[in-house]
């Protein structure tokens, strides 16, 4: 593999006149996606626009204003454009990108949050049950919402290795939680036989869908999922803190009833009654006030993303990681590969073992490449497959391949750890 075949590979690839609707820095090489996917072109313009007219000048008739050029004829009733639906309206385009019918799909609050109010809804929908089911080494904020609910004595959790989630799937477990690709090692679950195994048990299934959403092919309504929660700031490229999404499946609308019962999830938020009634389906997942400048960038990464096609995107996602391997393997052959080498069992995303991990990350990024350290020995490259190129890649396996054998991350300064790995 040279720098050539990367060249003919950039040269042939259907996608790369997208790197340009992106904002990437020179001299950067991004591999790091997978953690804070890059800032689309025209989020810049959007976000002036939101903050311009919709905020500055329209200020709170925005809310029911008919979209973002309303000339301001009109300021009466809600209606399907304003702001008050917009995390309905992003989560109905995320909706196609993830299996599901449009109206099963919010935009709102973080992962964290969407994760206590499904598992909430979940325990509340099985009466007798309350084992929440996940594997060790998930996610951590996964696995603390389901500490929070144990320690309000609502629901005790249980851990399976991946091989084992089957056979611990008895009579006690409500919900079978899992986060579909492997934020570390980048491996995938095969979600259509673990959710039939989980329902065939009598428990219902959340999945995570953090490292697949906006990168991979996910069928929720074709597996017949229960809930799913992701993210919108990695391969949704919403922007830092963006909101997250929430699925519920149309056939549990009508039950669900999720904890955090705020006004914004009432079915008449400004009858300010002082009881609550829930808003009908996804809508009443709301809790408080929607981030409309985080769901507006939000918005335009979706759209970028959907324009792109998801087909498209896995597929040049891992042609990519398969060319980085390749490369990997040829420059740096001891360096241990701890993701699945089967490029359909693994996300947008190669991981690494080396004890100097954090140490050679830090020489990368003082390369002008950035790839990230999970602790304690990970190396992680995300190729996000929108706008990285085979260049990036290969020039990612040269550098890191030479950082590894002249031993250029032994320096004290590529040692000292920042707050944010
Ligand atoms: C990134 C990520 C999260 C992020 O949660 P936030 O509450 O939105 O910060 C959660 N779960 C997984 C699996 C993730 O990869």
């Amino acid at each position: 593999m040279s720098l050539e075949d990367a060249r003919l590979r950039d040269a042939a690839d259907p996608l790369r006149a997208y790197r340009q609707r992106f904002h990437l820095p020179d001299g950067v090489i991004y591999l790091d996606g997978n953690s804070l996917g890059a800032l689309p072109r025209a989020t810049l313009a959007r976000l002036e626009q939101v903050m311009r007219a919709e905020w500055g000048e329209r200020l709170i008739r925005s809310w029911n204003d008919t979209g973002p050029n309303d000339d301001g004829a009109k300021d009466d009733g809600a209606n399907d454009t304003g702001w008050i639906r917009y995390p309905q309206r992003v989560g109905a385009k995320i909706a196609a990108l993830v299996g599901a019918a449009p109206d099963e799909v919010i935009a709102c609050d973080t992962v964290s949050v969407n994760l206590f109010k499904l598992i909430g809804a979940a325990l509340a929908m099985q009466p007798g049950r309350k084992v929440i089911l996940s594997e060790p080494g998930n996610f951590p904020t996964d696995l603390y919402m389901i500490a929070g609910l144990e320690k309000q004595g609502l629901a005790q959790r249980r851990l399976a290795a991946p091989d084992a989630i089957e056979a611990a799937l008895d009579g006690e477990v409500a919900l079978l939680m899992l986060t579909h690709v492997h934020y570390k090692s980048g491996r995938m679950h095969d979600m259509v036989r673990l959710t039939q195994a989980a329902q065939d048990a009598g428990a219902l299934v959340l999945w995570d869908l953090s490292h697949s959403g906006g990168a991979l092919p996910v069928d929720l309504d074709g597996c017949n999922a229960d809930f799913a929660v992701g993210c919108g700031y990695k391969y949704l490229n919403g922007g830092p803190g963006a909101p997250a999404y929430a699925f519920v499946a149309a056939r549990h609308h009508a039950a669900l009833s999720q904890p955090l019962t705020g006004w914004m999830g009432h079915a008449q938020p400004f009858a300010f009654s002082d009881d609550y009634r829930p808003a009908p389906g996804v809508d009443r997942l709301l809790a408080g006030t929607p981030g409309i400048l985080g769901l507006a960038a939000l918005e335009v990464g979706v759209d970028l993303i959907a324009e792109i096609g998801i087909d498209r995107l896995a597929q040049k996602s891992r042609q990519l990681s398969e060319f980085f391997r390749a490369c990997v393997t040829d420059r740096a052959p001891d360096l241990e590969l701890v993701s699945p080498r089967d490029p359909l069992a693994r996300g947008s995303q190669l991981s690494f073992r080396h004890d100097e991990a954090y140490a050679i990350c830090q020489a990368l990024i003082a390369r002008g490449i950035i790839g990230d350290f999970r602790d304690p020995d990970i190396l992680r490259f995300g190729f996000a497959p929108a706008y990285v190129s085979f260049e990036d890649a290969f020039m990612a396996a040269e550098n890191l391949a030479h950082i590894i054998a002249t031993r250029e991350w032994d320096a004290p300064r590529f040692k000292a750890r920042s707050a944010v790995t």
